[in-house]
């Protein structure tokens, strides 16, 4: 059976497949995929734009293998096999009255696959999904398991949280989870001028602040969500279903789905389709459970490429595509995300070392995209921009390496570990090298 990304950017067809219950089991198929001289994959939800998962050879798919292993409220550590998804974790969270500080986007992720490639959300005084990773669980080449943490293997600790899968199998994560939380969340558009002479001031005083933008528009769609505190007394009330069904799922997937399929039918429109998109966004505030506001459903399909900026860049970067993207041959028929994040210590993490932002670029599924993203990735590589590992990007291991200051250490622990090149795919040999 052909494996698909949820982009239908890439596909493989693995010469076996393995649906592993047990954590001796994912090891008993890596031992067997090595006698039979295959290399090993391992799944996760296939939400990476990238080939990262693609593999000809073993592919272990972890969707069996999910669930909380064990939880303790009191200091919010939480075990979970590595299979599990974040929607999943998040209904398990729940239960416990905790939840993660912070997430992406969407929740169809596992929570290996998100932390495998440096999943993130926004917030300046947050780090991503592998930040708040406290140990892990690695089914090595030669189907033993090792564990790591600061205090135990710092080294691999350092390195396994954002691998690729490139050192082993992720079989657990412990995950440093916070009381339960809501967020007010506050949504309005607002002129672009206005969020980009005010973006440090948004940035620093906002808990997670980020920015939608329409390339040929004028205005931006701003997300500032906040914690609220037990005690807040002015809590914004929550957003009633049918508001909510109608906002997300009629107009930004139903509605908006409509207007790119009259984009890609009748591309003379794309820009006042754009234009006309950027126009209907309106304002909303309301409260709810943190991960009920950070995910929205995805269900218009996009091919999408991400770079992780110097936050002291982002305007410039944002300036620069303002300037070249209405000279683009094709036009682009979705908006541009903006988003910030915390540095972090994790080796190949995006935001290791530095103060980040995130600016996304995307344009609808069927419609050309080439010659935008490479206008992008060469706009990024003027301020040492950091590709997205889930994301589509054209670096290889010689550009990587300039990028990441630790990326020598990496590929010495991966020599270490993986000898024979186990975990490899074409995708892992571009991007760190045979
Ligand atoms: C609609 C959409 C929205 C998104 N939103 C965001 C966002 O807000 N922020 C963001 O940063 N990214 C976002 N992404 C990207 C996505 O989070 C990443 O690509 C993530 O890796 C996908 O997780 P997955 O479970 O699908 O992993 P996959 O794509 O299946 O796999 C990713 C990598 O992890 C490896 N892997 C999986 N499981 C294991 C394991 N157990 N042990 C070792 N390696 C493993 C795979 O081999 C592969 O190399 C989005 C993607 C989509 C399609």
């Amino acid at each position: 059976m052909t494996w698909q990304n949820w982009a239908g950017t890439a596909s493989a067809d693995p010469a076996r497949r393995y649906w592993p219950r047990t954590a001796e089991a994912i090891a008993d198929a890596i031992r067997e995929a090595v006698s039979a001289g295959l290399p090993v994959r391992a799944l996760g939800s296939g939400h990476s734009f990238t080939p990262a998962a693609a593999t000809s050879g073993a592919a272990l798919d972890l969707s069996r293998w999910a669930g909380v292993i064990s939880a303790d409220a009191e200091s919010g550590l939480v075990t979970v096999r590595s299979g599990t998804t974040l929607r999943s974790l998040n209904a398990a969270l729940d239960l416990l009255g905790l939840a993660l500080p912070n997430l992406g986007d969407i929740d169809e992720q596992t929570i290996a696959g998100a932390i495998s490639t440096g999943t993130h959300g926004t917030g300046a005084r947050l780090g991503g999904l592998a930040t708040q990773v406290v140990a892990l669980d690695l089914v090595l080449a030669d189907g033993m398991v090792v564990s790591c943490s600061a205090e135990q293997r710092p080294d691999l600790f350092a390195a396994a949280r954002v691998s690729l899968g490139a050192l082993g199998v992720i079989s657990t994560v412990t995950l440093r989870c916070v009381p339960a939380f809501a967020l007010a969340a506050d949504e309005r558009p607002m002129p672009l001028q206005e969020v980009t002479a005010r973006f440090g001031e948004f940035a620093a005083g906002n808990d997670h602040f980020e920015f939608f933008w329409f390339p040929y528009g004028k205005r931006a769609l701003v997300k500032r969500n906040n914690r609220l505190a037990a005690e807040a007394k002015q809590v914004p009330p929550p957003l009633p279903e049918w508001r909510r069904f109608w906002e997300y799922e009629v107009m930004e997937n139903g509605a908006f789905g409509a207007l790119c399929r009259t984009g890609r039918a009748l591309p003379g429109l794309i820009k006042p389709l754009n234009r006309l998109a950027a126009a209907t966004l309106s304002k909303r505030s309301y409260s709810a459970p943190s991960h009920r506001v950070f995910v929205t459903p995805r269900r218009v399909r996009f091919v999408e490429s991400e770079y992780e900026v110097p936050r002291d860049a982002v305007l410039d970067v944002l300036a620069e595509l303002r300037g070249s993207v209405p000279r683009l041959a094709d036009p682009v028929m979705f908006p541009v995300e903006v988003r910030v994040s915390a540095a972090d210590d994790i080796w190949l993490s995006t935001a290791y070392g530095r103060e980040s932002a995130y600016v996304a670029i995307h344009q609808y599924a069927g419609l050309p995209y080439e010659q935008y993203f490479r206008l992008f990735e060469s706009i990024n590589a003027a301020v040492g921009g950091r590709p997205h590992w889930g994301k589509m990007h054209t670096l290889d291991a010689e550009h990587l390496g300039v990028l990441y200051p630790r990326f020598p250490d990496f590929l010495r622990l991966r020599d270490e570990l993986d000898p024979d090149r186990i975990f490899v795919n074409p995708y892992l040999e571009r991007v760190l090298g045979p």
